[in-house]
């Protein structure tokens, strides 16, 4: 499992998130949260504008990027904590 140095929670595990996701950390804002695990058991979790795109099998208009576990979990309690999509 790779970890990161979080500024905010140390050292922790990796998760995913697309780019509009990690932003809520920074503005307080939602835009959906459509999680879950990868082959490796990362959390990873796109808006909603990705997750139609990937649904009409279009690009995802947001790039990836890595975060923290904990600050996934904080995004993920800011969006009432949606289940887990397989
Ligand atoms: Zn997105
Ligand atoms: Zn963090």
């Amino acid at each position: 499992m790779r970890e990161i140095d979080c500024p905010h929670h140390g050292r922790q595990h990796v998760a995913i998130a697309c780019t509009a996701v990690a932003a809520a950390l920074v503005d307080g804002e939602t835009c959906g949260f459509h999680w879950f695990e990868d082959d490796r058991g990362t959390a990873c979790a796109w808006c909603d504008d990705c997750a139609k795109a990937m649904d009409m099998d279009e690009e995802r208009p947001h790039a990836l990027e890595v975060i923290c576990g904990a600050c996934f979990e904080s995004i993920w309690n800011m969006n009432d904590q949606p289940p887990r999509i397989s």
